[in-house]
């Protein structure tokens, strides 16, 4: 997959953060998609706003991804815009961290977690499968790319506490890798990617990178992916990760 290929993408989570700087980097990069659909929860876009007011290709989208509702509506929308050519790139972002504690953690920061982290990018990407499915039929590959963390695997960092944020990003890792294969015969790639520890309000501001670091790695991955790397954790560095 190049970026001269990608028409459209739809992110989530776009008003700050990781998300903020991917919507920044794709709507101002050489080859610039078409259709870079930036979604939000109505609070705290005036970056975004003025970024799409300077960027025709950039398109508000109001969207909590724990509400079903509010996802069939983004999807109508972009299907809208798009057309026929479906969409080439959904990147599930939008996620939050408590960092609850053995004696915090409780079933309502646990539930909260998997509905955003979790039970969100699933629905999205259910949502969004006929639109890719057409963008794939077009370009031979379309895909989906879920923003993890090394915290929800086994392989690394496992030191125990942050309970409710690592649990919802491995079961993330699962339906990632769910998904590559059910997807696969339509040439779908699924992967998840690590950012890194990212400046940012989730990452906190001492963190090893700058936003505009980790997503400058990010795209340069996703603009690499192949449908041979469906179903692959992959690191910004472009290391493959043990889940
Ligand atoms: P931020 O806290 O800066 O941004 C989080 C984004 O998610 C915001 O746009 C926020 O919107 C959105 N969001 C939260 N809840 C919902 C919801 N219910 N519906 C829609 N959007 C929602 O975090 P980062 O940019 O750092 O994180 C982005 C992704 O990267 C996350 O999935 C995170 O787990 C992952 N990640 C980050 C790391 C880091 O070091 N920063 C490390 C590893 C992974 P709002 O403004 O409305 O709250």
């Amino acid at each position: 997959m190049s970026l001269k290929s990608i028409d459209s993408v739809f992110i989530t989570g776009a008003n700050r953060g990781i998300g903020l700087e991917f919507t920044k980097q794709l709507a101002t990069s050489q080859n610039p998609p078409k259709f870079v659909f930036a979604s939000h929860r109505r609070q705290n876009i005036q970056q975004l706003q003025e970024l799409s007011l300077h960027y025709s290709n950039v398109i508000l989208i109001a969207l909590d991804v724990t509400d079903d509702a509010q996802i069939n509506k983004a999807v109508d929308e972009i299907k809208l815009r798009v057309k026929d050519n479906g969409l080439n790139l959904l990147i599930n972002n939008a996620g939050i961290c408590y960092r609850a504690t053995l004696n915090t953690i409780t079933e309502e920061i646990l539930l909260q977690h998997y509905r955003v982290n979790t039970l969100g990018p699933l629905m999205i990407a259910k949502s969004c499968r006929p639109l890719l499915q057409q963008a794939s039929a077009i370009h031979g590959i379309s895909a989906i790319v879920n923003i993890s963390s090394s915290l929800g695997t086994f392989s690394m960092d496992v030191t125990g506490g942050i309970y409710a944020y690592r649990c919802s990003k491995a079961a993330l890792n699962m339906i990632t890798k769910c998904l590559s294969e059910d997807l696969a015969a339509d040439k779908i790639a699924v992967v998840a990617l690590r950012p890194g520890w990212v400046q940012t309000d989730l990452g906190g501001y001492g963190a090893d990178l700058t936003v505009t670091e980790s997503v400058r790695e990010l795209l340069k991955q996703i603009k690499q992916l192949h449908l041979c790397q469906t179903g692959q954790l992959i690191c910004y560095t472009g290391a493959v990760l043990d889940w």
